[in-house]
C-alpha cells in the first residue's frame, strides 16, 4: 500500500505519484489515524496527539516503558516534553496526551501558550528576547482574534511558543522578568519556586 502524504489518499503499491496533489507517495502511513495530524517515517508517537503508533511496533519488545512507572508498557507520550507515558500517567486535555507536570499547558494546535500580557510592547521585548536564544515565537492580540474566540478573554496579547520548547521558553522568560523587575523589591522573594514531589 501506498499513500499521499499531502492528502492521505491511499494507493496500489504500482503508483508513483498522487493523481490529485501532483507528489510522489510514500511507502509508509503518513498520517496518525488518532487525529490525523501528518507523521514522519521516523515516529514512534504522533507529535501532534502523542499516541503510541502501535502499527509501527513490529516487535512487543519495542514498545516503550513509562517513565514514571518502568515496568509499565506507554500508551502514548507527553506532546509537551515528549516523554513516555502509561495509563496511569497520562492526563488527557482536547484529546492530547500530557503527562502530569504538563497537563496545564494552554496548546494551540503545535503551539503553547508561554504568557500573557496587556501590551503589545512588552510582548515585542519578550519576543526579541526569545528570538535571540533561538527560539521561535509567535503572537496573537486582538487583531488575531479569530485564533482566541474559545481561549477567554481578548484583550491581552498571547506569546505562544512551539509546544516542545515551552520549558526552555519559561526558564528565558523568567530570567529576563527577573532581570527587569520594575519593583525593584530587594528583601522581597519571588515566592513561585515550589519544590515538587509530593506524591500520594
Ligand atoms: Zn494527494
Ligand atoms: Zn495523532
Ligand atoms: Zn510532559
Ligand atoms: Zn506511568
Amino acid at each position: 500500500m501506498k499513500y499521499c502524504p499531502s492528502c492521505h489518499t491511499e494507493y496500489q503499491d504500482s503508483a508513483t505519484t498522487c493523481a490529485d496533489c501532483q507528489v510522489p507517495l510514500v511507502d509508509f502511513v503518513p498520517f496518525c489515524k488518532r487525529c490525523d495530524g501528518d507523521i514522519s517515517e521516523s515516529d514512534v508517537f504522533c507529535p501532534h496527539c502523542g499516541v503510541l503508533l502501535t502499527e509501527r511496533i513490529t516487535d512487543e519488545d519495542d514498545v516503550p516503558e513509562c517513565e514514571d512507572h518502568p515496568s509499565q508498557p506507554a500508551i502514548g507520550m507527553c506532546v509537551v516534553c515528549g516523554k513516555p507515558i502509561c495509563r496511569d500517567s497520562i492526563q488527557q486535555v482536547a484529546g492530547k496526551f500530557f503527562c502530569r507536570d504538563d497537563s496545564h499547558v494552554k496548546l494551540y494546535h503545535d503551539y503553547a501558550l508561554l504568557y500573557r500580557t496587556s501590551t503589545e510592547y512588552e510582548a515585542a521585548m519578550i519576543k526579541a528576547n526569545l528570538e535571540g536564544a533561538g527560539i521561535p515565537v509567535r503572537v496573537f492580540s486582538q487583531s488575531d482574534h479569530v485564533y482566541f474566540v474559545t481561549m477567554g478573554d481578548l484583550a491581552v496579547v498571547n506569546i505562544m511558543v512551539p509546544k516542545t520548547r515551552i520549558h526552555e521558553a519559561q526558564e528565558q522568560l523568567n530570567n529576563l522578568l527577573s532581570s527587569q523587575s520594575p519593583f525593584g523589591d530587594e528583601a522581597g522573594k519571588p515566592g513561585e519556586e515550589k519544590q515538587g514531589g509530593d506524591e500520594g
